[in-house]
């Protein structure tokens, strides 16, 4: 893992803002076209206070239990949440309306409850599929091989948008053996685009964290998630 260089939540807000920035030029993209989504868990408010105010602009929870207070906390703050980790079908419908985007949807029958509660409260919600990139028994997603059929056979859905995909790929002992899993996930939403499928866009890659961020901008990705380099190590 590599340390936070800076002293303060503050310092390393801008640390990485400007690295996010620097990769993505260095790759040849526009330094706008990567946004960092701060992982929050375990994070308490006052903390998130000082992030927001260094320049955080979206954060990303991970527990619904924990999310809910802290956005009523938070109800001044000019930030967007966004919904990082695994979500239950009973919990939907008390995350509905409270999150621009659900970056952890891992199986067709999640989708289906976001839909419909979506449409009990008559909004529509952005989602991205979620892909067990690596094959991982421990982890969630829809497994590469399977994700063209499961997305060109899947229902019409009106009140879920799909924006794209999230993989967090396996832990790897050097930053760039992951680099492959990256480009993995890159060629599987060319795949997905290439059906042509109506509300199903392919504009978001979510890849990337404390550690492999950069190489995850050097292969694609439109948001980031960063907690560690961000909040320091986590000790719940
Ligand atoms: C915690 C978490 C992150 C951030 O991980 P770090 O290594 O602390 O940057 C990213 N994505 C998800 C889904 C997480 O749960």
């Amino acid at each position: 893992m590599a340390l936070p260089l800076g002293e303060t939540i503050a310092e390393r807000v801008q640390l990485v803002l400007s690295k996010i920035r620097s990769t993505a030029v260095k790759a040849g993209r526009s330094p706008g076209s990567v946004r960092l989504v701060a992982a929050t868990k375990t994070v308490a408010v006052d903390r998130l206070w000082e992030g927001i105010n260094a320049g955080l602009s979206i954060l990303g929870e991970n527990r619904v239990q924990e999310a809910v207070p802290k956005i009523t906390a938070l109800n001044q703050a000019t930030v967007r949440w966004h919904f990082i980790g695994q979500l239950q079908r009973r919990k939907v419908r008390s995350i509905i309306g409270l999150f621009d985007l659900i970056h952890s949807v891992d199986s067709l029958e999640l989708a289906q409850e976001i839909d419909r509660r979506a449409g009990e409260a008559g909004l529509c919600q952005d989602i991205l599929l979620e892909v067990n990139i690596g094959r991982e028994p421990t982890k969630a997603g829809f497994y590469s091989d399977d994700l063209v059929q499961v997305v060109s056979t899947m229902p019409r859905f009106s009140h879920i948008r799909i924006k794209g995909l999230m993989a967090i790929p396996p832990l790897t002992a050097e930053v760039e053996l992951v680099r492959p899993y990256f480009q993995k996930l890159r060629e599987l939403a060319g795949q997905v685009t290439a059906l042509h499928l109506p509300s199903v866009m392919m504009d978001e890659l979510s890849m990337g964290m404390s550690n492999d961020y950069e190489v995850a901008i050097e292969e694609g990705a439109t948001l980031v998630r960063v907690g560690t380099a961000i909040f320091g190590a986590r000790y719940a």
